[in-house]
């Protein structure tokens, strides 16, 4: 049995404040599993997780599917170790799949700008899929610089930087399971 995580976490000279309790973050992720196995009944989707920050939330989001489903995973790099979105964006890892015709639901740890999650709709759309939807954990709606529809969100947050569950700092924290905010 694993010790609850603290409400304050240090790094270097900054603090970070728990923002999302795992319980909550596991409960508000059954219910978009849900949500997500009735609008997919009958149609076998791949589901796309963008590495690495999403790979909590996906892991966590399918095992609460009732639903088949493939899976693959698309690589970007964006931010380096750095705190503000560059919008820079490269591409690392392309697909395996065919996703021809295929239903696809893009998971995401987190929508800040909205310039990864749109650079990769675009590719994905350009291979003619059937559908493609996105789904995120976090959504930061103040930060946006991109119009994006996101179809799936799981939490709302205020411009602040977060790590935990999935979120790193400089690579680091991404196995926290709660998700915690940068002290102002
Ligand atoms: P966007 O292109 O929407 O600005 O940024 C998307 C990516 O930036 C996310 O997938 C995530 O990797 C990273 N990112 C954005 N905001 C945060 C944040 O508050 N914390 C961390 N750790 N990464 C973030």
């Amino acid at each position: 049995m694993c010790k609850n995580e603290a409400n304050i976490i240090k790094v270097g000279n900054e603090e970070f404040e728990i923002l999302l309790h795992e319980n909550e973050i596991q409960k508000r992720v059954k219910e978009l599993a849900e949500i997500i196995t009735e609008d997919y009944h009958g149609k076998l989707p791949i589901i796309i997780g963008i590495l690495n920050g999403s790979f909590i939330f996906m892991s966590d989001l399918v095992k609460y599917l009732s639903i088949q489903c493939e899976i693959d995973f698309f690589k970007l790099s964006s931010y380096g170790d750095e705190k503000i979105s560059s919008g820079k964006v490269k591409m690392l890892k392309d697909l395996n799949a065919d996703i021809n015709d295929r239903n696809i639901l893009l998971v995401e740890d987190i929508v800040d700008t909205g310039l990864s999650i749109s650079y990769i709709k675009n590719i994905i759309v350009s291979s003619n899929p059937a559908s493609v939807k996105i789904a995120t954990l976090l959504l930061k709606p103040e930060s946006l610089k991109q119009k994006i529809d996101v179809d799936y969100v799981g939490f709302e947050i205020p411009n602040r930087f977060v790590i935990g569950y999935g979120l790193d700092y400089a690579q680091k924290y991404r196995n926290l399971r709660s998700i915690y905010a940068l002290k102002q």
